[in-house]
């Protein structure tokens, strides 16, 4: 028999390239505060997307749907929920993406060895900008 393998204490994401405690890290290991951000851009993007689709919508049914002044609340119970629906699916399927899509850096994953200098340039941490209303919790 071999020697068992244990688990690191400490890795490196394999998206901001820092050094982190082992259980900090997820099955593709990264870090919380990748996982935040990555979640934040998706919810932002997710946002955008769903806003030029409500707006595309709302000038479809206003050019061609044509409703008449009794059905306008029914439109607008429409939209609504299209915008609501379509910011959610956008973020999940965006967020997949950036996960599926995310390649390791160079000395991703790697156990740190004692003695090695802490991975990864300092200034290349990517600055998500925060959407409107980002208080609101994400469900
Ligand atoms: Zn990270």
């Amino acid at each position: 028999m071999r020697g068992r393998w244990h688990a690191p204490e400490h890795l490196v994401c394999t998206r901001c390239g820092r050094q982190r405690e082992a259980h900090q890290l997820d099955r593709i290991l990264w870090c919380d505060d990748c996982r935040r951000a990555a979640r934040r851009h998706a919810a932002l993007w997710g946002r955008l997307s769903a806003v030029a689709a409500a707006v595309a919508l709302i000038l479809w049914i206003t050019f061609a749907v044509r409703p008449s002044n009794r059905f306008l609340g029914a439109w607008a119970g429409i939209v609504v929920a299209a915008y609501w629906l379509g910011s959610r699916a956008a973020r999940e399927v965006i967020f997949g993406i950036t996960r599926i899509t995310s390649r390791p850096r160079g000395n991703a994953g790697l156990e740190v060895l004692p003695g090695t200098q802490e991975a990864g340039p300092a200034d290349t941490e990517e600055e998500w900008r925060d959407g409107p209303g980002t208080a609101a919790g994400s469900g």
